[in-house]
């Protein structure tokens, strides 16, 4: 099972434009830790069981295959305020997040934070106009 944080694991256009984004945060003053790049398969299908047939909360409508960190063009990350994690996203937290949403959207990624059914704050992808149906017929993001 891979679950990888690493950014080598992304497409390469994908990896360039998640350094751009954070640098950005960076020179914001913004500290955000990344949690997630590729998830294989099975990792997917694990988030998926959670607040279903495993503990928790749901995190995912996504099951393998059917995320697009399955095909390396998603990460996901979280601010680090003090050495703390904030994955509260209401309150003065709330602000923090679109901030780091606007970052990301300037440097050219979709933000999962706009998302109106199933908002995802942490989730940033770059999909190059193909949709998740064109990534699991086996198309790929052009390299340049
Ligand atoms: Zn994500």
């Amino acid at each position: 099972m891979i679950d990888s944080r690493n950014l080598n694991e992304l497409h390469p256009r994908v990896r360039a434009l998640a350094e751009v984004f954070l640098d950005a945060c960076k020179a914001a003053g913004v500290d955000v830790l990344v949690t997630s790049t590729y998830r294989d398969h099975e990792a997917q299908d694990a988030l998926y069981a959670k607040g279903r047939t495993a503990p928790g909360a749901k995190v995912t409508n996504s099951k393998g295959g059917q995320s697009l960190h399955n095909f390396r063009v998603a990460f996901d990350v979280v601010p680090r305020v003090d050495g703390k994690l904030l994955w509260t996203t209401s309150g003065a937290t709330g602000k923090l997040w679109e901030n780091i949403g606007a970052l990301g959207e300037y440097v050219g990624l979709e933000w999962g934070g706009r998302w109106k059914t199933f908002p995802d704050y942490p989730h940033f992808q770059f999909t190059g106009g193909l949709s998740l149906a064109d990534f699991q017929a086996g198309e790929t993001l052009e390299e340049k």
